[in-house]
């Protein structure tokens, strides 16, 4: 069986066997590979590797750093078929998805290769008399990251491109149900010339979470998950005087008013709803269609068209979506559709009991719908993270606001109109951290920045674009005077004032 082992140093660490996890293939439903389960002292060795090599790379000139970033950026290009079936076999996604995992990592390498222009700082000349001030930004050292299994490519290369290219050393502590692709990508890293102990990936649990938290040497922690673990990670590290940035869960909701193109609206909720069976932080899984008869029309295309969606493995090049990740996360899903019939729900479409053909141990569930789901239901309050999608109905416009606005997560929302002044008036006084208008996922391109709001991110600066320049270093400020000689300046004995 394969084993998948830490990556610190620059190298594969030995395999121990002392503390495993098994990593499954979610279509089969069988254990394919080991992960090895990192201790206080694997952290330990990660950090001192990393601390010892992150001097001199954070002196190297940003566009030497910026070089090494666009040959990594085109090494992942020449590997992306090999590693999108790579994550697909461990993750489920089907590969065409599981390749925009990747670019969309991908894009955020691009933004970090502009490095030496986003690490300029400011400068005023005169800013009093004979006096300059300026200021630069300087890396951390060692930071961390802690991600989630939901985007293996994505999420670690949101963090680590930019820590990197801003002259950090990076510890990665991935999802242990997915975590080859991660070594893969700090392999790829060496090769494109980045020094051994700039990114090291140390496997585990809570146990190793905690490890970097309590690090001292480690300076900044990047977390995405669910979240009570982000808001536990977020108090740890913040109280061991860590910079921290945690993002959360989610329940976004996607408001469909009566004048929406409801074809178009339907096609993006499928896919939203859906697509990476429904494990993603940025899907839809509600929809609030405003008056009765945009909620009728709208659910009866949703039934026509869902009855269209095929099941099926990451190689099938016709499949909408595959497995869920494991056994437990499918129960625990099921667990929710029948919560919610309990909490008299309308289930339009059940997807549970689905087997697939040749599959039948595969963690697959078919699309379920469910309908006249109330703001006060668990099922509706909670993330289900699953192929789910609920119809919360609307009288007004600003019924339907309300109910992202109230709900404890804020991450995404969308709304599918072509009025520009409800569109307008939604997207200035909804209270989620990222709005959709006619787009489904907004997921915001990697030279903007993402993070939610509420229960769904905990810290101030989000993730990637100029959020994560700034979260990756310190601001350090210089007032300068050259005396040119002569007569001696006064020296006040008060604060000194321009
Ligand atoms: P998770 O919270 O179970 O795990 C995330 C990370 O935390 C993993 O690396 C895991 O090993 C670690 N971890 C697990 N239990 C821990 C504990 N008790 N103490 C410390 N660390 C622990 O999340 P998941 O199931 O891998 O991912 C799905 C969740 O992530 C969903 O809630 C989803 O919405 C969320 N997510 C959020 C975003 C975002 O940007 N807001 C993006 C993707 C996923």
């Amino acid at each position: 069986m394969r084993n998948v082992s830490h990556f610190i140093g620059g190298q594969t660490a030995a395999w121990s066997g002392a503390r495993t996890g098994d990593i499954y293939d979610p279509t089969i439903g069988q254990v394919q590979a080991q992960v090895a389960l990192g201790t206080v002292e694997t952290v330990a060795e990660a950090v001192a590797n990393a601390k010892a090599a992150q001097p001199e790379w954070g002196a190297t000139n940003p566009q030497r750093r910026a070089r090494v970033m666009f040959k990594f950026k085109a090494l992942i290009e020449a590997h992306m078929d090999e590693l999108a079936a790579l994550l697909a076999s461990e993750h489920g996604k089907v590969i065409s998805d599981a390749k925009g995992d990747i670019q969309r990592g991908l894009d955020v390498v691009e933004f970090a290769c502009g490095i030496p222009h986003l690490l300029k700082g400011d400068y005023t000349e005169g800013a009093g008399p004979g006096i300059d001030v300026y200021s630069m930004r300087q890396p951390l050292g060692v930071v961390a990251g802690i991600t989630p299994f939901n985007f293996p490519a994505m999420i670690p290369l949101w963090m680590l491109a930019p820590a990197i290219a801003c002259g950090n050393a990076f510890i990665l502590k991935p999802s242990e149900r997915d975590p080859s692709v991660p070594v893969r990508l700090a392999e790829l890293a060496l090769e494109a010339g980045l020094p051994a102990g700039i990114l090291n990936v140390v496997h585990g649990d809570k146990l190793v979470v905690d490890a970097i938290l309590d690090h001292p040497d480690v300076k900044a922690v990047s977390f995405v998950g669910s979240s009570d673990i982000a808001q536990y990670v977020y108090g740890r590290g913040a109280a061991a005087g860590k910079r921290m940035q945690c993002m959360g869960g989610a329940k976004n909701h996607g408001i469909i008013m009566p004048d929406a193109d409801i074809d178009q609206a339907v096609a993006d909720i499928l896919g939203a709803a859906y697509g990476s069976a429904g494990e993603r932080c940025m899907a839809l899984p509600v929809v609030v269609p405003v008056g009765e008869k945009t909620a009728e029309v709208l659910r009866e295309k949703l039934v026509a068209e869902i009855a269209k969606l095929r099941i099926g493995i990451s190689t099938d090049a016709d499949a909408h979506y595959g497995p869920v990740v494991s056994a437990q996360h499918k129960a625990r899903i099921e667990g929710y559709i029948q919560m919610a019939v309990d909490e008299g729900s309308e289930l339009v479409l059940d997807g549970r009991g689905f087997m697939l053909q040749g599959y039948e141990d595969g963690y697959f569930l078919a699309p379920t719908l469910l309908d006249h789901v109330r703001p006060d239901m668990q099922s509706y309050k909670e993330e289900i993270f699953g192929p789910v999608l609920q119809i919360l109905r609307a009288a007004t416009f600003e019924e339907a606001v309300s109910y992202p606005t109230q709900h404890q997560y804020g991450n995404g929302v969308a709304i599918f109109t072509r009025n520009g002044d409800f569109a307008r008036n939604f997207a200035s006084s909804v209270e989620v951290g990222m709005v959709g208008i006619n787009v489904p996922i907004p997921v915001p391109v990697s030279y903007h920045s993402f993070g939610g709001w509420k229960r769904s991110g905990f810290g101030d600066l989000n993730q990637y674009g100029t959020d994560g320049i700034r979260f990756y270093t310190r601001t350090k400020t210089i007032t300068q005077r050259w005396p040119s000689g002569g007569s001696v300046i006064d020296q006040s004995f008060i604060i000194p004032t321009m």
